[in-house]
């Protein structure tokens, strides 16, 4: 008698499903929209020839491979400090009074978990508000801390657009303390985000109800091209926060996708404080949450990170590569557009296409469609309707807006 025989199975993880279904299907023309993860013109994986400046530079220069402090090396926190919050006045200042406590984590992911841990280790309101929808690994992230979750309105299934009423309406229905969990920019699955001024109201609510924001970024640079100009909303929290108007927030940022170093596991997680006392308490609460899980984090990729961030050249580089990038997303996005509506006709709006941002595309097509384009045309999508866009290239992007026309005609 096994010990084990009432383990059941476990759902399968729904993207990674998908990714096995399309290795095994034997059409030539298939193409896999399911993983967001980049790909070149080729529909290749592509190294950054900033990462490749990077390694050659660590191969001749590296000494050890020793354990890192458990919060990550100082030199990388403080790159990334400076690249995070030195490019805006508040910013610097809550910078310069001690007031940003920052720690490697294990990409986005591990970031947010040591987040949704602290959270629910010090925080008394246990509830975290989500977009509706937002990433599925969000929900079992802050579940799996302790914490329980509930959705605000986000995106408006008629119109293919952010339901902003809705989502203000819902968060001013929030109990006082509940915990927000916000996307900076390129928001997945939807690709919506919040305008300027949407951003002002949101912040604006954050503070009259005392909310809790969690900023997660995961696609900085996808939005505009440059990392830093995708910093704009962030100064907004920074500036509140200098204002008083929010006591603070906290930010998990991930290097998987802007730095093409999603196996190396790099991000940091950010709480804003009030002095630096708290942010030396705070500090301290980490490190010890932190050591039994991991003890301390991947070092390759942040010794990547930092020899990028420390080098004006391979810097220089790194926003080129963004550029180019986020460039070829938006070309295939208006490709996309372009051929089902002048080319196919089709008689639907595709128009979000175009608006959406980042590297996702929620399309609109709904379950029977997707599952539709998966079982006749080897197209695979999530059955929500996301694409990756990263998944398009000119090789098959006739062949998809073909078989998208088809099955919504
Ligand atoms: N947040 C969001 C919104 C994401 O889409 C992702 C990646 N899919 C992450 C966080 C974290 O990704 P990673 O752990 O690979 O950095």
């Amino acid at each position: 008698q096994s010990r084990w025989a009432g383990v059941p199975q476990a759902p399968s993880d729904k993207i990674l499903g998908l990714s096995l279904l399309y290795t095994l299907d034997a059409n030539p023309n298939k193409v896999d929209l399911g993983v967001g993860a980049y790909r070149d013109g080729n529909g290749s994986p592509w190294i950054l020839p900033s990462v490749r400046m990077a390694e050659k530079i660590l191969q001749d220069t590296e000494s050890d491979k020793e354990y890192s402090p458990i919060l990550g090396s100082p030199k990388f926190i403080q790159l990334v400090q400076k690249l995070l919050f030195a490019h805006d006045t508040s910013g610097f200042q809550l910078l310069a009074d001690g007031r940003i406590v920052t720690a490697q984590g294990l990409s986005g992911t591990g970031s947010l978990r040591v987040l949704a841990e602290f959270l629910h280790r010090f925080h008394s309101n246990h509830h975290v508000k989500v977009p509706d929808p937002t990433w599925t690994n969000h929900l079992s992230i802050m579940k799996d801390s302790g914490l329980t979750t509930s959705a605000y309105r986000y995106y408006d299934q008629k119109s293919n657009a952010l339901d902003f009423d809705g989502l203000l309406e819902d968060l001013s229905r929030s109990e006082e303390g509940t915990i927000v969990l916000l996307h900076l920019s390129c928001h997945n699955p939807t690709g919506v985000d919040s305008s300027p001024e949407q951003w002002d109201e949101i912040i604006k609510m954050l503070s009259e109800r005392n909310l809790v924001p969690v900023v997660d970024t995961a696609y900085q640079g996808f939005q505009s091209g440059d990392p830093v100009k995708d910093l704009a909303t962030l100064f907004k929290f920074n500036d509140a926060v200098a204002m008083g108007k929010i006591p603070t927030y906290l930010l998990s940022q991930s290097f998987a996708k802007n730095m093409g170093l999603y196996g190396e596991r790099v991000g940091t997680l950010s709480v804003i404080c009030s002095g630096p006392r708290e942010s030396e308490r705070v500090r301290s609460q980490l490190a010890k949450l932190i050591r039994p899980m991991y003890s301390s984090p991947p070092t390759h990729g942040s010794k990547l990170v930092e020899t990028i961030l420390g080098n004006e050249d391979i810097y220089n580089q790194w926003l080129n590569d963004v550029k180019t990038m986020c460039d070829r997303l938006d070309s295939m996005r208006l490709l996309l557009y372009d051929k089902l509506t002048v080319e196919y006709n089709s008689a639907l709006d595709w128009e979000h296409i175009i608006t959406q941002k980042g590297m996702f595309c929620y399309t609109g097509l709904n379950p029977r469609q997707v599952e539709k384009l998966r079982s006749t045309k080897s197209v695979y999508m999530t059955a929500d309707g996301r694409i990756s866009i990263a998944g398009i290239c000119l090789k098959n992007i006739d062949y998809l807006a073909r078989s998208i026309d088809e099955v919504t005609k």
